[in-house]
């Protein structure tokens, strides 16, 4: 049996439309997947007086979006020789990793991922398969293959570009069918010295080559990048976004808005990390820290907000801990608690997100495609009812 192309969906207690939030009933009516008629108030005994089926729910939002994943990797097991193992996986093996990530992404209400990449092009394969029709799975945005240094961070990420002419062609050649160019531009934070220790992998010069290389193919950068010396890079090569941004300061959020780069922070990972020291071993000092990092990353998140910075919501999914699908309501949380309003963390969880990536809008707005999640609860009087979609139309 298949589900009516005609239904209308009540929420009894409220609404977010990928904008703003709305108090009280709504009443959708869904046609042909597309939105026809939006109403405040409750009219479903209407629409089942006319035997249209109604659904009803207490919330409706549109479908969340991860603006940074890595399918191929799973954020569970977390101890390392478990997580060393599973990346030694044959392709296919890791293909079928990938897959069960993209399924487990959408049974948590994200319905659009970005990869931010991985050395096999795996994200690409998955990207084709549900644009080819499988089913059950979150779509995907694929950032495809990394461009990295050798012997630096980013082996599964990326691989190996060296002079000018390779990093022309990891860019034209390397990534034809890659959505957008991953530069991995620092290493992993070093929390016991709790810092970015090592230079970053491209100078200005080679990472603006990057970024004018991709521009020229209709495709946007993101940046691996962490620490002052790397973001003064990513800023000054005016790549489209910096992922993670650790060590962020007020004059870099300034060039960011200035020059409309925006920013996936990225809590996930490194909170997880506080929260389960015992994972990685962590001694008392590096537990403080690692809480000196997501203080001040915080702070900066903060005025990041208030400055008018371009807020992407991603949560490096696929790191130790951080679990697809299940993180992002843990990101958008980590927002909250930074005094970011909740409107403004579900605006980019959805919209901001989307328009980031240059994907249609799925505001909740007549003519739209409806893609959206329906909650028993209210996440603005229950945050965590955001973990619990009861009802998910993916499109
Ligand atoms: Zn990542």
């Amino acid at each position: 049996m298949t589900a009516p192309t005609e239904f209308a969906v009540v929420a009894t207690e409220g609404s977010f439309d990928g904008e703003r939030y709305c108090a009280g009933p709504l009443t959708l009516h869904v046609d042909g997947g597309r939105i026809r008629e939006v109403s405040t108030g409750d009219y479903g005994g209407a629409f089942e007086g006319r035997g249209v089926s109604v659904v009803r729910g207490a919330f409706v939002m549109p479908g969340l979006v991860d603006a940074h994943v890595h399918l191929l990797l799973h954020g569970v097991p977390i101890e390392g020789p478990s997580r060393a193992a599973h990346a030694k996986q044959p392709v296919a093996a890791l293909l079928e990793a990938a897959r069960e990530s993209a399924r487990q992404s959408l049974r948590y209400g994200v319905c659009h991922v970005r990869d931010a990449g991985d050395r096999y092009a795996i994200n690409d394969m998955i990207r084709d398969e549900v644009a080819g029709g499988a089913m059950g799975m979150t779509k995907v945005y694929s950032a495809g293959i990394g461009l990295k240094r050798p012997k630096q961070y980013g082996a599964f990420i990326g691989l190996d570009v060296t002079d000018h002419a390779s990093i022309i062609a990891a860019v034209t050649e390397r990534n034809v069918r890659a959505d957008a160019i991953k530069i991995v531009l620092t290493g992993l934070i070093d929390f016991e010295r709790g810092a970015v220790t090592d230079v970053p992998q491209f100078a200005i010069e080679e990472a603006a080559l990057i970024v004018n290389a991709a521009r020229r193919c209709g495709k946007r950068t993101l940046a691996h990048c962490s620490g002052l010396k790397g973001l003064q890079v990513a800023t000054e090569a005016r790549v489209d976004s910096i992922e993670h941004g650790f060590f962020m300061n007020r004059e870099m959020l300034a060039l960011m808005r200035d020059r409309r780069i925006a920013w996936t922070p990225t809590f996930c990972p490194v909170h997880f990390q506080w929260t389960f020291p015992q994972a990685s071993g962590w001694s008392q000092a590096v537990v403080g820290n690692l809480r000196r990092i997501l203080d001040a990353h915080r702070e900066h998140l903060r005025l990041a907000h208030e400055m008018g910075v371009e807020l992407l919501l991603g949560t490096d999914a696929g790191s130790m801990g951080v679990e697809h699908g299940k993180a992002v309501a843990q990101e958008i949380r980590r927002y909250v608690e930074a005094g970011l309003p909740l409107e403004a963390a579900l605006k980019a969880a959805t919209t901001s997100n989307r328009r980031h990536m240059g994907l249609p809008d799925t505001l909740i707005a007549p003519g739209n495609r409806f893609e959206a999640l329906l909650f028993e609860e209210s996440p603005f009087a229950e945050l965590t009812a955001l973990e619990r979609p009861w009802r998910i139309w993916s499109g």
